[in-house]
């Protein structure tokens, strides 16, 4: 009976260290300048719309497959289980223009979901892509609430938030699955730079948009949009770095978490007084 309750407070002191340790580590990790930096790059006015890399994208990164998702133009959303999506996009000003688009994490050059993970869980690579760590992730999805399209979704099995990786684990040797996937070139993947002249003149070529030029102070992934993500009804981001609300978000962040793991503590220390308690009662 006694050695019950030293068991209780080990398990205590366990977890006090464990939060206190994740609490330690929340300071934003500005990502680091590279040399060799890479994008991939979406043209709408190519996309046919026949989500081969969406299919491409789960079966590399092993994620359920819906069928029924891939065989229709219903809407869809990105999901902890679906990083990327292809949905149409219907000019407002035009009703009678429609393209697909290929949608997924931005990969922003200072992305505003790494300043606010509390355990540091992501980063943005030196070669571009911005990755989460599951094994740090505590699925608070404070990222989801500072990125700017809402992008990390969290898994409700795996319990932790997921997203594109622009397949870090097999770039820059092989492109990522979704690109090599497409069958009519409406993907690109390669050096930032060189992606990013490209895009440009493509751009102005099809008097488009390029969006992620400067949304959200810059993105490593772009997209080819034939007009205004406005026009488009598309979520509009600020074209300035997301991070004015970072030290807010990470001290409300912060203040959950202290929050929640003051309330876990006075839980946890109420029931091994009550255990003490009931076993001195039962001993006596
Ligand atoms: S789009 Fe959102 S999830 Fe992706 S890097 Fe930017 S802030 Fe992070
Ligand atoms: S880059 Fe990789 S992880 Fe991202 S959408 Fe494409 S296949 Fe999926
Ligand atoms: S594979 Fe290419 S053409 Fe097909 S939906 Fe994806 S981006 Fe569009």
């Amino acid at each position: 009976m006694v050695r019950r309750t030293t068991k209780t407070r080990r398990q205590f002191i366990k977890f006090f260290a464990t939060t206190s340790i994740g609490l330690s580590l929340g300071s934003s990790d500005p990502a680091e300048a590279s040399p060799r930096k890479y994008g991939k790059l979406h043209d709408t006015t190519k996309c046919i719309g026949c989500k081969r890399c969406v299919s491409a994208c789960k079966r590399w990164n092993k994620l359920k497959i819906d069928r029924d998702e891939e065989l229709t133009d219903r809407e869809t959303d990105l999901t902890g289980k679906s990083w990327v999506v292809v949905n149409l996009t219907r000019d407002k000003r035009n009703r009678e223009d429609l393209h697909y688009q290929h949608w997924t994490c931005q990969h922003c050059i200072k992305p505003a979901c790494a300043g606010v993970c509390p355990v540091k869980a992501i980063k943005k690579l030196p070669e571009g892509p911005v990755v989460i760590d599951e094994k740090k992730c505590i699925g608070c999805r404070y990222c989801y609430q500072a990125c700017p399209y809402k992008v990390p979704r969290f898994d409700f099995e795996k319990r932790v938030t997921r997203k594109c990786t622009m397949c870090h684990d097999r770039i820059p040797r092989v492109k990522p699955a979704c690109v090599t996937a497409c069958p009519v070139g409406a993907l690109d993947f390669g050096v930032k730079q060189e992606i990013l002249t490209k895009a440009r003149k493509r751009t102005e070529e099809v008097g488009g948009y390029l969006l992620g030029e400067h949304e959200a102070g810059g993105t490593d992934f772009l997209t080819i949009l034939t007009t205004t993500p406005e026009d488009l009804g598309l979520v509009v981001a600020p074209k300035k770095v997301v991070n004015r609300d970072l030290d807010k978000l990470r001290i409300t962040s912060y203040g959950f978490s202290g929050a929640s793991l003051l309330t876990g503590l006075m839980y946890m220390y109420s029931r091994t007084e009550e255990e003490e308690t009931e076993e001195t009662e039962e001993k006596e």
